[in-house]
This record gives structure tokens, C-alpha cells and sequence, in this order.
């Protein structure tokens, strides 16, 4: 059993987020932790890497940029969209969310952010891009993974990916 955390380990960690102005964004606490796979970008890349060598009863803080956490906002994935384009049962409303696309696997999911009598705005950025991010991790269990698990790519099981 690994004691350390490092390539394909499976990592179970409670954390609370906050922005870098110290508002809260989302938390594990009172929830069941959260699990994944280490090495493998399941989690934003600046928190994966202050997360390699730690062990279990760990706490940090860890801060990471918008660039090495949901990435920059880009003003390009933003589209204003004629309403007549929706369909009449599409519930237009700001904060509503769509997918968007050909089919299932090449979609990709948008926010209303601004309605109006003509048009539609819509946010392809993900909600946290473009914000600094501050996570209070501790970690609460490491575990090797399992074959299968690497195979997949992502963590099984309790807080991890659900089939
Ligand atoms: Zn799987």
C-alpha cells in the first residue's frame, strides 16, 4: 500500500474552495470526500501537482492561477445566438444550461448569461474560468490503483466515477 501520493495512486481528499477573494465556492465537508486518480488530469493541474509526495492527515492550502486552474475566460466562447434559433420549449432564462452540438460526445456545455427580446447570450467557458482558486485540501485515504481503474483512466468506487 502506497503512504505517499504519486502516480496511479488513488487519492480520497475533503476540500473547501474558495475564491481569491476568500468567497466560498464548494466543499466536501458534510459530503462523502471526493476520490481520483493521480497523474492522470483528473483534477485541475495546479492542485495534481502540490498533491504528488503527500499522505494521509495531510492538510494544505493550496492557491493556483485561473491559467492552471479552469484556464483563462475567452471572450471567443461567448456567442449571442437569435432567439428564433431555440426551440419554443427551451426555457430561456440567465443561468439556465444548455449542450450544445452535433451529437453527444462533440457537445459542449453553455450558460445563458443574457436574454433578450431578439437574441440569447450564451458562456462556453467553464463557470470558474478566469478565477484565482484557493483550495483547503486534507487528505483522507491513498490507495494503489486497480487494473482496471488505470485502464479507465479515473478513480472507482466511493467518490470516484460511477458507471
Ligand atoms: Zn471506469
Amino acid at each position: 500500500m502506497p503512504s505517499k501520493i504519486s502516480k496511479n495512486s488513488v487519492v480520497t481528499f475533503h476540500y473547501t474552495l474558495h475564491d481569491s477573494d476568500g468567497t466560498k465556492i464548494e466543499s466536501s465537508k458534510g459530503k462523502d470526500p471526493l476520490s481520483y486518480l493521480h497523474g492522470h488530469s483528473q483534477i485541475v493541474a495546479g492542485l495534481e501537482r502540490e498533491l504528488s509526495g503527500k499522505a494521509v492527515g495531510d492538510k494544505l492550502k493550496v492557491s493556483v492561477d485561473a491559467a492552471n486552474g479552469y484556464g483563462e475566460h475567452n471572450k471567443g466562447l461567448i456567442m449571442e445566438v437569435p432567439r428564433d434559433k431555440f426551440p419554443k420549449a427551451a426555457k430561456l432564462e440567465v443561468g439556465a444550461i444548455f449542450k450544445i452540438g452535433p451529437d453527444a460526445k462533440n457537445s459542449s456545455v453553455v450558460q445563458v448569461t443574457a436574454v433578450s427580446d431578439k437574441s440569447v447570450t450564451l458562456d462556453g467557458n467553464h463557470p470558474l474560468a478566469g478565477v484565482d482558486l484557493v483550495f483547503d485540501v486534507e487528505i483522507v485515504g491513498i490507495r494503489a490503483a486497480t487494473k482496471e481503474e488505470l485502464e479507465h483512466g479515473h478513480a472507482h468506487g466511493a467518490g470516484g466515477h460511477k458507471h
